[in-house]
């Protein structure tokens, strides 16, 4: 790809990005959102033309091919977004692109036996004529994949695919990716997920405000190299841990207990602390948080807030005008307002600080919007962007920069920095030191170890809706939180 450039209006994706890609090699592609990874594979997909600029796969110019005759070259990309037709059969949507068409007929049978032979290679038992819809979403992404290889695959591009797989899938698929690399396929791989790209890849590209900065063989690529070339500097408190002095008893969990999912919760978090609840998924910890908030009632156990007793079976409201607010996990169905712009997202919690006069106040509803945005570096900076057109990283700023406009006394945060790149991350993670250095406190559920040593003053370790064990970051490393987080899987 020889110094491609693509605009949308006023945003200029792509600068001149130079990329070289090896046969037979795995790529790993990475760089913030918004950096344009997608829009550069959408081009070699045939989806978007280059503004200027040339794409050339084995000798031959390719730009501006359409998306068919891309894939008839063995091009073949899986995108970001899941475009599975859940009425159709699994059968059919594995065979959507490119069906077996034989004198303007479908060939049923060497379609059969080509679906056949791909789920094999994929390890993956699916039902053929079960209907697409009806299946997990990780399900799809391997309906999807298999789609994408059921012809014959010289470049497989995939979008990061592992956004939505857990870590026993994910395992799957590098074995998948490897296989293919066997039988020839040269692959690009994008994640941010600097982890996945060190086990699978063999040269890492990094891409920054539309220009690709860096490639770099893996072995040779340093992991702080790496970062910093995605940030454009250097990030030097990663987890900016505030001195806190932590102060008195502000929140104590008794007994709690809600259906099969916690047994008997006994917790307590200090003004100023940071504590984060650690294990595997589904062991409990967002119904703790749940509960604590009011979404759900437990069946029995005590809330102490600053030695008052929560009503029993509180709700939300009540419990944010005690002070307690709540970020949730699944920002898109319950943390934002998609159709909304920044500024009534984050403004849409804060009538009390806007209404002030009883006159809600759109100046003031402006002001505090911007000072949010320019606090928490969200790209773009303008107040009038639509929620739905940011990317997750910035979405997921203003998700938790919203709580921020009105200081509550105890946060609950459930995986806060899930499928956020690493940049927004650190800002996340300077976000709660000041909410501790104010004195408020948090409660945190996170899936992420190296943050949960990082940020937390103390780590709680759950397994299966009990409390196992309870440490403190610094007396303990990666390795032992991972016993203790296996070592309950052993003990029950
Ligand atoms: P990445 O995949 O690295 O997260 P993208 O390629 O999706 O980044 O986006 C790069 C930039 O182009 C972003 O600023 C994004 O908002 C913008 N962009 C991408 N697609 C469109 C589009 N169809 N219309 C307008 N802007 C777009
Ligand atoms: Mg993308």
């Amino acid at each position: 790809m020889n110094d491609v450039k693509k605009s949308f209006g006023a945003t200029q994706a792509l600068k001149g990005v130079n990329l070289d890609i090896y046969a037979n090699e795995v790529h790993a592609i990475v760089g913030s959102n918004g950096a344009g990874k997608s829009t550069l594979m959408k081009m070699l997909a045939g989806l978007y033309k280059p503004d200027e600029g040339t794409i050339a796969f084995e000798n031959e110019d390719i730009t501006g091919l359409s998306p068919l005759e891309t894939q008839r070259k063995g091009i073949q990309v899986v995108h970001q977004v899941l475009n599975i037709v859940p009425s159709l059969s699994v059968f059919e949507n594995i065979l959507l692109a490119m069906p077996p068409v034989k004198a303007g007929f479908l060939n049923w049978k060497s379609g059969i036996k080509k679906v056949e032979e791909t789920l094999r290679l994929i390890g993956f038992p699916l039902d053929l004529k079960a209907s697409a819809g009806l299946l997990s979403v990780s399900e799809q992404q391997f309906i999807i994949l298999a789609r994408a290889i059921v012809n014959e695959t010289k470049v497989l591009v995939l979008d990061e695919p592992t956004a939505r797989l857990s870590l026993e899938e994910t395992n799957k698929l590098f074995n998948i990716i490897r296989k293919m690399q066997k039988k020839g396929t040269t692959i690009i791989y994008i994640s941010h997920r600097i982890e996945e790209i060190y086990a699978i890849s063999d040269r890492i590209s990094v891409f920054r405000d539309g220009l690709c900065v860096k490639t770099e063989n893996t072995g040779q690529f340093k992991e702080n190299d790496l970062v910093n070339s995605m940030l454009g500097k250097n990030i030097d408190v990663f987890f900016p841990k505030k001195k806190v002095t932590i102060g008195g008893e502000l929140l104590r969990v008794q007994g709690l207990s809600y259906q099969d999912k916690i047994f008997g919760i006994d917790l307590h978090v200090n003004q100023g602390e940071i504590v984060t609840m650690v294990g595997a998924v589904g062991c409990g910890q967002t119904e703790v948080l749940n509960c604590i908030y009011g979404i759900i009632n437990a069946d029995s156990g005590e809330i102490t807030l600053n030695g008052e007793k929560l009503k029993r079976n509180h709700s939300p409201r009540e419990a944010i005008q005690q002070g307690i607010a709540l970020i949730p996990e699944d920002r898109a169905s319950e943390g934002m307002i998609a159709d909304y712009d920044i500024k009534n997202n984050i403004t849409a919690i804060n009538m009390r600080q806007i209404a002030k006069y009883h006159v809600l106040s759109d100046s003031l509803e402006g002001k505090l919007a911007s000072q949010m945005v320019d606090r928490l570096n969200v790209i773009p900076a303008d107040i009038n962007y639509t929620m739905s057109a940011l990317s997750g990283g910035n979405q997921q700023k203003v998700v938790v920069g919203k709580w921020m406009t009105e200081s509550y006394k105890l946060y609950l945060m459930d995986e806060v920095t899930a499928g956020v790149d690493i940049g927004a991350k650190a800002e996340i993670y300077k976000l709660m030191g000041d909410i501790a250095a104010g004195g408020s406190s948090i409660l945190l559920s996170s899936g992420d170890i190296e943050e949960a040593l990082g940020i937390s003053d103390r780590i709680i370790v759950l397994f299966k809706g009990k409390i196992f064990k309870e440490l403190i970051p610094r007396e303990t490393t990666k390795d032992k939180l991972l016993t203790y987080i296996m070592g309950g899987m052993a003990n029950n």
